[in-house]
């Protein structure tokens, strides 16, 4: 087994980017010397060890699953090493400790970040069916309100917000309200902030090549319309090569013998990676693999992923850059 898109999703968004060993502040993602290229730090560790031999190992795996949430810490390589070179202070209850312990610290870092306005978004719950009422921004007679049914957001400097399960509701007096956006629960890395009269939202995704979470499609809404007109661009760029080595991949995944689940969500993922240049082929490739074995549960809900990424592809292909 691997680890799913959908556990690192919850595990990078809960670790709020800083290693979990105690006092250590090591951010998991860092910017690169002169403002270059972001580059991952942090390190998936697992709790109960991959291997029966391995730090941690046990004969019994946990019943959640060794590459599940609950089995999963983020730490920097400096207290990876440590814990690893250690097990008999580290052990199994330790480290479930400290992972408690980090996700405590989160939730009331963002939670005190959240209480100082939270009496002026309360006002808005009933405008989302009762959902909680997260951000509000005035425009004249524009109002735009974000309710979350997922994790709360998360302020992430210079205006900016990270979360999960979020409706974007543009209401204007005169005229009504329209929903902008729904993002999906599992989506735990949706990057959203006012700019002049725009509200953008920056999706994110998983790229194989770097095995991390990447910004892949920006939607800009303009505000003085209603509804709010969207536009939108593609920010992930095709890797070189990816169109040409469809037919591999597609090779791959109808090669995949019962029970064998290795590379399957990564395949689908460069499938996609391919489609950047051409959604309609990858699309009818992908739907070309539904009567596979492995086309179910978890498999079918990536490929569904996925070809949904690859609709937004098709609708702004013509806006990416
Ligand atoms: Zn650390």
């Amino acid at each position: 087994m691997t680890i799913s898109i959908k556990t690192r999703k919850i595990i990078w968004s809960r670790s709020g980017n800083i290693c979990a060993f105690p006092g250590c502040r090591q951010a998991l993602t860092e910017i690169g010397s002169n403002g270059g290229n972001e580059f991952v730090v942090g390190e998936e560790c697992h709790i109960v060890a991959r291997a029966s031999d391995g730090p941690r190992g046990l004969t019994t795996p946990p019943p959640e699953g060794l590459d599940s949430f609950s089995n999963l810490v983020l730490l920097c390589p400096t207290h990876h090493c440590i814990v690893d070179a250690q097990p008999e202070i580290y052990t199994v209850e330790s480290l479930q400790d400290i992972k408690a312990a980090h996700e405590a610290r989160i939730r009331v870092r963002d939670g005190e970040k959240k209480l100082e306005e939270e009496h002026e978004f309360s006002r808005y719950d009933r405008i989302c069916s009762g959902l909680p009422a997260v951000n509000a921004w005035n425009f004249g007679p524009s109002l735009i309100v974000v309710c979350s049914f997922g994790s709360a957001p998360v302020a992430v400097g210079q205006g900016r917000w990270r979360g999960s399960g979020l409706k974007f509701q543009h209401i204007y007096t005169a005229k009504g309200s329209a929903t902008l956006l729904i993002s999906s629960e599992g989506e735990f890395d949706i990057e959203y902030w006012m700019a002049n009269e725009s509200l953008c939202v920056v999706q994110h995704t998983f790229e194989p090549e770097s095995n991390t979470i990447v910004p892949f499609l920006q939607r800009t809404f303009d505000l003085n319309n209603f509804p709010a007109t969207c536009s939108g661009k593609i920010l992930l760029s095709p890797p070189k090569g990816s169109i040409d080595a469809l037919p591999d991949v597609m090779e791959f995944l109808r090669r995949q013998k019962t029970g064998s689940s290795d590379g399957i969500e990564e395949s689908l993922f460069r499938v996609r990676n391919g489609g950047l240049k051409d959604p309609d082929q990858a699309i009818e490739k992908l739907d070309s693999l539904r009567g596979l074995w492995w086309y179910d549960g978890a498999g079918a809900e990536t490929a569904e992923s996925v070809i949904r990424e690859l609709e937004l592809v098709k609708a702004w292909k013509c806006k990416a850059v």
